[in-house]
């Protein structure tokens, strides 16, 4: 059945702030700390007094860098920083120092997944350079709003997209894959809750197939990836339904509440500010030069979509899988390591995507936490291999008696555990024989026909062996001993 919301589609832009993990903050030596004492981490020059000067963070701009080269965004070489002017409590100076006309990084993209799987390229417009402000702390006193200038100065980088994205699905799709991205390139803890990574939604709607935009709101204030999408879905239909009624969308900012996921008005856009950008006077133009931009590109860490074409078309590993191993950089960089030491990526695939998964989820444990190295864990993929230990004696005995002790081998726990497995074949032969003597009957029903009973024998011969039995061989041989 359809619905008046069938006519229409939506327009989606995405604004990203990601503050960047500097030890020092954008433009000054202050501290860089998330959680500090309220205002220990600013010194004059964060205030903006009188005489005072910024400097600009190289390690900022490095930052940046990585982050166009990760996107394959145009690396700006000649800019400048720019000042926005803006009066509010918690911005001392009395205007931000960003980037207007020079942006960083202009162009490239960010591949996402549609609603229905597909790859998409959502274009990028700019990644700029700018500064935080502080942070007014509305609900700590009752009576006032206290000020916190920690933040003021942090530096950030503004992700600012085309307005490609079309349902919410996608847009938190979009999200992920920029928090992924800033977690590999170890720029910003990506941290939505406490606010080192965030996002405002432009949204707007028109009818299908409509070649024009409509007006669009611009959604703040949602501290989570679900909140970004709920917002979006809320503000579409909120959106659908005013024009259904006849009225026009009024181009304004709206902020998300989350206590009922329904967006409300802040401000106009009529009555925004006029920012009177001007280039910053009292930083010096820099210049990014391609020696620079190459000597980052050399040092950058290996990411998602690489990782998973390499494991997908080079190992020949699910796409399920790679997106299990790619999701998180540290388990990516893990099993990278476990296939230093062994060329069974299918086998060392499991052994973290299902094995090692399991057992941190168990734990609630990090994989930093982790006690067993990508390298004893090849060694148990070793002795599979090898038949020296069968899949399920590793995962069932050996691996846990690993992590109880982690600095003794594989082959040692195996051997001291009497685990290895048995495939000395006059052995097997003895353990069939007896297995089968003890079923006389079943052995006539089998060799008329009732091959079914193969599994009955076969759980003697493991019973017998205490499972040390290889089971390849010895269901090879049974076979063998009953077509006799
Ligand atoms: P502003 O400073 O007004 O927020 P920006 O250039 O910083 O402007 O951001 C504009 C954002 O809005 C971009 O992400 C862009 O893709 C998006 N956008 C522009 N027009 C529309 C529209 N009609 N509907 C939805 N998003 C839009
Ligand atoms: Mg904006």
């Amino acid at each position: 059945m359809s619905t008046i919301y069938d006519k229409y589609e939506a327009v989606i832009g995405l604004e990203i702030h990601a503050q960047l993990q500097t030890n020092t903050k954008a433009y000054s030596a202050d501290r860089n700390e998330y959680g500090s004492t309220p205002n220990t981490n600013v010194s004059v020059v964060t205030l903006g007094h009188p005489g005072t000067l910024p400097m600009y963070n190289k390690r900022a701009i490095n930052f940046a860098v990585k982050m166009g080269l990760a996107c394959e965004s145009i690396i700006t070489e000649d800019m400048i920083f720019a000042r926005k002017n803006y009066f509010y409590p918690d911005l001392p100076k009395g205007y931000q120092i960003t980037q207007d006309e020079t942006p960083i990084c202009t162009g490239g993209k960010v591949v996402i997944k549609t609603d229905d799987g597909q790859d998409k390229e959502v274009t990028l417009t700019r990644i700029h350079l700018e500064e935080d402000a502080g942070k007014s702390i509305h609900d700590l006193d009752p009576f006032n709003t206290l000020i916190d200038l920690n933040r003021a100065g942090v530096p950030l980088i503004e992700i600012v997209s085309e307005p490609e994205i079309k349902t919410s699905q996608e847009a938190y799709n979009y999200v992920t894959e920029v928090r992924r991205l800033v977690r590999y390139l170890d720029i910003c803890d990506g941290n939505m809750e406490e606010g080192s990574l965030r996002c405002d939604a432009n949204v707007s709607v028109m009818l299908k197939g409509s070649k024009v935009f409509g007006n669009r709101t611009e959604v703040k204030n949602m501290n989570s990836m679900r909140n970004v999408q709920k917002a979006i879905e809320f503000e579409i239909k909120r959106q659908i339904d005013l024009i259904e009624q006849g009225e026009t969308i009024v181009t304004e900012t709206r902020s998300f509440n989350a206590a009922n996921g329904s967006t409300i008005s802040m401000r106009s856009k009529e009555a925004a500010n006029d920012y009177r950008y001007f280039p910053e006077p009292d930083l010096q133009p820099i210049q990014v030069t391609q020696e620079y931009v190459q000597a980052v590109k050399e040092k950058m860490p290996p990411l998602p979509n690489f990782l998973f074409k390499k494991y997908t078309q080079d190992y020949g590993l699910s796409e399920y899988d790679a997106n299990v191993l790619t999701d998180d950089k540290s388990i990516a960089l893990y099993f990278e390591d476990v296939t230093k030491s062994t060329k069974n990526y299918k086998s060392a695939s499991n052994w973290v995507t299902v094995n090692i998964k399991s057992f941190l989820n168990e734990k609630a444990i990090e994989i930093s936490e982790f006690k067993l190295t990508p390298v004893q864990i090849a060694d148990i993929i070793g002795l599979i291999d090898s038949g020296k230990i069968s899949n399920s004696v590793a995962s069932q005995k050996v691996f846990p008696l690993m992590i109880e002790t982690p600095e003794k081998s594989a082959i040692q726990i195996a051997e001291e555990n009497n685990l290895i497995q048995n495939s000395n074949a006059d052995e097997i032969t003895e353990l069939i024989e007896k297995a089968l003597a003890k079923f006389p009957e079943k052995v006539e029903e089998y060799k008329s026909g009732k091959k079914g009973l193969l599994g009955l024998f076969m759980g003697e011969v493991m019973k017998l062996s205490q499972g040390k039995a290889d089971p390849k061989m010895a269901s090879k041989s049974l076979k063998e001993f009953l077509e006799k």
